[in-house]
């Protein structure tokens, strides 16, 4: 049965340790503060902005809530960036996506300060990671990392292999490997033999949005399978990509849902946050 990687423990740690840190910031007299942008009133975005703001009410970052109705303009949102770029007490910005279909995602993102870019979205802040430059890294993947490594999951000189190349894991997942010294192959919708690729994984990394669709049979025997995927099965239950109930009986060790990947997402933010005086 395989080692469970468990993300709920990890990510308790490392607030632990930034709420720490905070402390000892305050003490000093300087104080952290986050901006929380939502527009519109989609559900999941609500529990998003929710949790993100409790975890810092936990480790004693500031948060800012800005809640603004779904009608909201692109020129408005964009004077309200602005203002938030200029303002000296904000450290980071977060702009919750994804927005409504008559905003510009791009263009919001470009218009963020990348100094307070803690979402690690910006093309700055992607390109400062492609070429190993300091900078924010998006906070699934650096978790993912972070995960790994307190685990004491080996990655220099293993094949990773990673399914999905969007641009907030997917991709910036890739770079993150690459920096801990693994092979990488990522694969998509339109690779050929799938299962023949991620047989040959000794880390199989899993960002396709498709509920259990990775069985034990795409899965190299002890091979570590970490689930990135939040998806509800038939019966409208959470569950992730991967099939964990096969595939732990092949895996060397592997990430649940819940429990797994999402506690460090959040975890990981508030490290960016912190971040953010290194690079004020
Ligand atoms: P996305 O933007 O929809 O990208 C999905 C990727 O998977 C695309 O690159 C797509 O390929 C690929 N793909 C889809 N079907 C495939 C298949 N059958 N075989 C191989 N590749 C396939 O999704 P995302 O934003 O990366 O999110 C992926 C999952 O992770 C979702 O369930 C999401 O909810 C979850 N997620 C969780 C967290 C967390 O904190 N735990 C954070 C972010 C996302 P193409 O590029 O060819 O279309």
């Amino acid at each position: 049965m395989a080692m469970l990687i468990d993300g709920k423990k990890i990510s308790s740690q490392i607030k632990d340790e930034i709420k720490a840190e905070v402390l000892t910031l305050k003490e000093k007299g300087e104080e952290v503060t986050l901006a929380v942008v939502l527009v519109g009133e989609d559900p999941a975005s609500q529990v998003y902005v929710r949790n993100k703001k409790r975890a810092c009410e936990y480790v004693g970052i500031k948060s800012l809530s800005f809640e603004l109705p779904a009608e909201t303009t692109q020129e408005e949102l964009l004077l309200l960036v602005e203002k938030l770029n200029h303002d000296p007490a904000v450290n980071g910005i977060l702009v919750q996506l994804p927005l409504p279909s008559h905003i510009d995602e791009d263009a919001v993102i470009k218009a963020i300060d990348p100094n307070k870019d803690v979402d690690g979205f910006h093309p700055m802040s992607v390109g400062a990671l492609s070429i190993g430059q300091k900078g924010y890294v998006s906070c699934t993947p650096a978790g993912i990392i972070e995960l790994m490594k307190r685990s004491g999951i080996e990655m220099d000189g293993k094949h990773c292999v990673i399914v999905g190349r969007s641009n907030i894991v997917g991709k910036p997942m890739a770079m993150l490997m690459l920096r801990e010294n693994a092979t990488v192959t990522v694969t998509h919708s339109h690779t050929k033999n799938l299962k023949e690729i991620t047989k040959q994984a000794d880390i199989l990394i899993v960002a396709i949005g498709r509920a259990k669709f990775i069985t034990a049979d795409y899965v190299k025997d002890q091979a570590v399978v970490i689930d990135v995927g939040m998806d509800h099965d038939e019966n409208g239950k959470l569950c992730g990509d991967v099939d964990f109930d096969s595939v732990q009986k092949v895996a060397g060790a592997i990430t649940p849902v819940p429990g797994g990947v999402g506690p460090m997402t959040i975890a990981m933010l508030m490290k960016n946050c912190l971040t953010s005086l290194e690079l004020k």
